[in-house]
């Protein structure tokens, strides 16, 4: 198997980039990067992934190194629902559609899949911004549906080789967890920049301005059914008003106005709580200037339904 050797050497380099650009850049990586590339150590740069096509095929090469999603459009979370397995332990890929499943670049990932070589997944957060995975195994393939099926490798332990396509599909549950967790540690990373940039890094209630202390809270918890990754179900808040609003004790009516519950309003401490809270009481909130990004109403509606009546009560 020539093509081995070479895929080999190829697949390191470009990890090693990768991993270098995830450790640089917090695995916030810069589409620049990405299409830069990296070096086999002949002088030639190769690119990590290209515009053009969701599948990169290096050429020469069998098989495909990497795969990437669409870019968000700005402010708005990446379909990623759309693409997650319903167990959520698994990516659906679509093909690409050009050219029919015998398609060069569908060809390159079946290789991959049928040689379990790993790959490097690009995930849109935010234009130009990608969140690497890797590895990433192809363990499906759908003719039917036209799509191909991904597991986060990390679940394999070192020293295992994935023998056949479907090792996550009949793996114990612990390796399906850790998956599942790969991946919807992919979708909060992609929910807390969608939410952050439309607030443009302020805090809706305070209006403080240092990523550090912020956090993309959901208006109605994930947990909820309604829960969804929507910006408009997202609010950027500190540390502190993040807990006031997943405890009830702070709410937003229709206007955009915060609101502080009776059982908060009673309550009375130093300087910090009083211009931290009190003051705020009916203060309009820092909103995203793109009127489509603020909180739908029935995202707030459906909290307020869900507030605890004993904090409510004046
Ligand atoms: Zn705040």
């Amino acid at each position: 198997m020539a093509w081995k050797d070479d895929d080999t050497r190829l697949r390191s380099a470009a990890f090693a980039q990768v991993q270098r650009l995830q450790q640089v850049y917090d695995n916030r990586i810069p589409w620049q990067e990405i299409s830069a590339g990296f070096d086999l150590g002949d002088g030639r740069r190769r690119p990590l992934a290209t515009q053009a096509q969701g599948i990169y095929k290096p050429k020469g090469h069998p098989a495909a190194l990497s795969i990437k999603t669409v870019q968000p459009r700005q402010g708005r979370t990446n379909p990623y629902s759309d693409t997650l397995a319903p167990d959520g332990c698994s990516l659906l890929y679509a093909y690409q559609a050009r050219g029919g499943p015998d398609h060069s670049s569908n060809r390159s990932l079946r290789f991959a899949m049928e040689h379990q070589l790993p790959l490097i997944y690009f995930f849109g957060l935010e234009p130009g911004i990608y969140a690497a995975v890797l590895p990433m195994y192809v363990v499906g393939d759908d003719r039917t549906r036209q799509q191909f099926e991904l597991v986060p490798g990390m679940v394999l332990a070192s020293h295992e080789t994935p023998t056949h396509t479907h090792h996550l599909l009949d793996s114990p549950p612990d390796r399906r967890y850790g998956a599942q967790l790969v991946l919807a540690r992919l979708h909060q990373q992609s929910f807390r920049h969608s939410v952050l940039s439309a607030y443009q890094h302020h805090c809706a209630m305070c209006s403080i301005h240092f990523d550090e202390f912020l956090d993309a809270a959901h208006i109605v918890p994930d947990s909820d059914p309604l829960g969804v990754p929507d910006v408009r179900n997202g609010l950027a808040l500190c540390g502190l008003h993040h807990r006031a609003f997943d405890r009830f004790l702070i709410d937003i009516d229709d206007d955009y106005r915060i609101e502080l519950s009776p059982e908060l309003l009673r309550r009375r401490d130093g300087p910090v709580f009083e211009q931290a809270f009190l003051e705020r009481h009916r203060q309009p909130l820092w909103l995203p200037r793109d009127t489509r990004l603020r909180p739908a109403a029935k995202y707030l509606q459906a909290r307020r339904r869900s507030r605890p009546p004993e904090l409510w009560r004046s």
